[in-house]
């Protein structure tokens, strides 16, 4: 392992060893960059060494949701299902993590507190819990869903009951046989634990403060003719996915959901429903994004759906979102969710009606009832986009805190560099298209942008690179003005930061495509880093 006591300077520092850290080792070896990874948990993953509740898994499917920098990577490892579940995504990066010899790279169960740029070396100084080193460049894989928020819920620490949290669950197996079990959330991890959850538990409830529109995953072990043929067609895939704006391998609807008449419409939402998965966005029609009308379509088509599973009209109803339009808060998938809700032993509880006022040892309390619960689950979501970068004290130019110059919402340059702070890399940071597009390929393409620049300086002999401020005003204002011609940000959700106390709100996601941001991230590499300022 290194010690980054003995050899305290680097090229690179990178923060983070999941699917961006692992990646940014592998590529900054490869160039010749002599590298650090900082971790704070004990192994390689992130958010897939963290989310061990059960069901989690990803939603984009595997054989996409999947590194494509190594030919025999791809073409060796087999996953068991259309999406892999966690166990399964975990062991994947452990074996990449093996195959290309990276934890020797890697300081584990280092935590990341502090880091300071020295304007005269040109040199970030990072303290961790375990140590400080010194690096050129740092690269922040620190993840946009990684910051866990913890609610602060009156009296929580009267609870005397088992407590978890969905994202930072025990490496234990947790058995909930025999107990009465609370579940608080139903977002994307809630609704993929529910159904899994109310098989075991003597009795469910589930506390619910904003229904979402949770669609079917159709999980299923991969079918092996299928697999011979991604093997036989990765480069393909790959090549849609970096043409696609959702970096997904799928031709989009040309078509609005306006422009064909209500039983074609019924039939491909039907079709897509049938198939599962986010494909049913990107299958059906062009314009649920961004024509309310056509968005209630969609809407009213999942609710049709959910009337129609769930036997309890008042159940149905409950579950039934309508505050929001379909897609504007990160859509679940779920297998057999709806009908969990038919089952004697789960209880639906609305705590946007009745909150949540107090907890006993073994009870929480809402405005109209106590419910018994053993086991407490929180499935209450993160600091989503900022939340790990802001949890770190980072001093740029003139010691100015990240914290300060982010006070009134974030600003980035591509959601790469931020000004004020050189020499500093943000992977998927916000306003780049992070969390709307499959995630391993926007990794890759950030990873390789910057260690093309990194390379581009050595060769030039330049000490940093900077963002321009005015570079960074105006794509922050031309992601707004895209984000604007959307339904999103109507919606509070954690895309805007609304499920933080005091965040800011703001849409911190590029919506022009993955496709087009990537060319526009290329045009800036080969017109010499336009938009960046470098020094000697
Ligand atoms: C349950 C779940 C399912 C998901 N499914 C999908 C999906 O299907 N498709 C998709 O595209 N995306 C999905 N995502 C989003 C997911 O964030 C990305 O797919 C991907 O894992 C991002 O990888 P990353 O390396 O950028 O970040 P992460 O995996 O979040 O890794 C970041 C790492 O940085 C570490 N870290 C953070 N702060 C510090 C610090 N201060 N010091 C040291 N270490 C630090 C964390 O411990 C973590 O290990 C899912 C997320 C979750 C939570």
């Amino acid at each position: 392992m290194t010690d980054p006591g003995k050899s305290p300077e680097y090229d690179g520092i990178v923060i983070g060893a999941g699917f961006a850290g692992l990646y940014a080792i592998v590529k900054l070896r490869e160039l010749g960059f002599n590298v650090l990874g900082f971790e704070k948990a004990s192994d390689v993953g992130g958010v897939w060494y963290w989310n061990r509740y059960p069901g989690a898994r990803c939603d984009c499917e595997s054989y996409y949701y999947s590194y494509s920098f190594s030919t025999e990577l791809q073409q060796k490892w087999r996953w068991s299902q259309r999406y892999a579940e966690q166990p399964e995504i975990l062991a994947y990066l452990n074996h990449v993590a093996e195959q290309f010899n990276l934890r020797r790279h890697i300081l584990f169960d280092a935590t990341v507190e502090r880091m300071v740029f020295d304007e005269r070396a040109n040199r970030w100084t990072v303290t961790s819990s375990r140590g400080t080193a010194t690096a050129k460049f740092v690269i922040s894989a620190a993840g946009c869903i990684s910051a866990l928020q913890k609610p602060d819920y009156p009296g929580l620490d009267a609870f005397a009951g088992e407590l978890y949290y969905t994202g930072a669950w025990p490496h234990e197996e947790v058995d909930f046989s025999g107990r009465r079990v609370g579940i608080v959330g139903t977002g994307a991890s809630g609704a993929q634990a529910i159904p899994i959850i109310a098989k075991t538990a003597k009795h469910l409830t589930v506390f619910q403060r904003t229904p979402n529109f949770v669609l079917p995953a159709r999980n299923a072990p991969m079918d092996p003719g299928f697999d011979d043929w991604v093997k036989a067609h990765y480069d393909e895939i790959r090549t849609m996915c970096l043409n696609s704006p959702g970096a997904v391998p799928f031709e989009g609807s040309k078509i609005s959901a306006l422009d064909v008449s209500p039983e074609e419409r019924a039939a491909v939402y039907q079709k897509a429903w049938d198939r599962g998965g986010l494909r049913f966005f990107v299958d059906t029609f062009n314009d649920l994004i961004t024509n309310k009308e056509a968005n209630d379509t969609a809407a009213e088509f999942v609710r049709s759906h959910i009337r129609s599973v769930v036997k309890d009209p008042r159940i149905a109803e409950m579950l039934s979102p309508r505050s929001h339009p379909i897609a504007t808060k990160r859509p679940p998938l779920g297998d057999d969710y709806y009908a969990t809700f038919n089952r004697p032993n789960v209880t639906l509880v609305d705590i946007a009606s009745t909150p949540i006022t107090s907890f006993s040892a073994r009870a929480v309390r809402t405005a109209e009832a106590s419910y018994e619960i053993d086991t407490l689950v929180l499935a209450t979501g993160f600091d989503a986009m900022t939340g790990a970068l802001l949890r770190i004290d980072v001093r740029g130019r003139g010691g100015l805190a990240l914290k300060a110059k982010w006070a009134e919402g974030a600003k980035t340059y591509l959601g790469l560099g931020v000004a004020g702070f050189p020499n500093l890399f943000t992977v998927t940071g916000p306003f780049s298209p992070s969390v709307v597009a499959n995630m391993p390929t926007g990794v890759e393409q950030h990873v390789d942008w910057i260690a093309g620049c990194m390379n581009y300086m050595r060769s030039h002999g330049l000490e940093f690179v900077e963002a321009d401020e005015s570079a960074e005003e105006g794509w922050v204002a031309h992601s707004a003005e895209v984000a604007n011609a959307t339904l999103y940000p109507q919606t509070s959700s954690w895309y805007v930061g609304a499920n933080i106390p005091g965040k800011p709100r703001q849409f911190s996601v590029y919506l022009g495509g993955f496709s087009s941001y990537r060319e526009h991230c290329e045009r800036v590499a080969q017109n010499g880093y336009e938009g960046f300022a470098f020094g000697r």
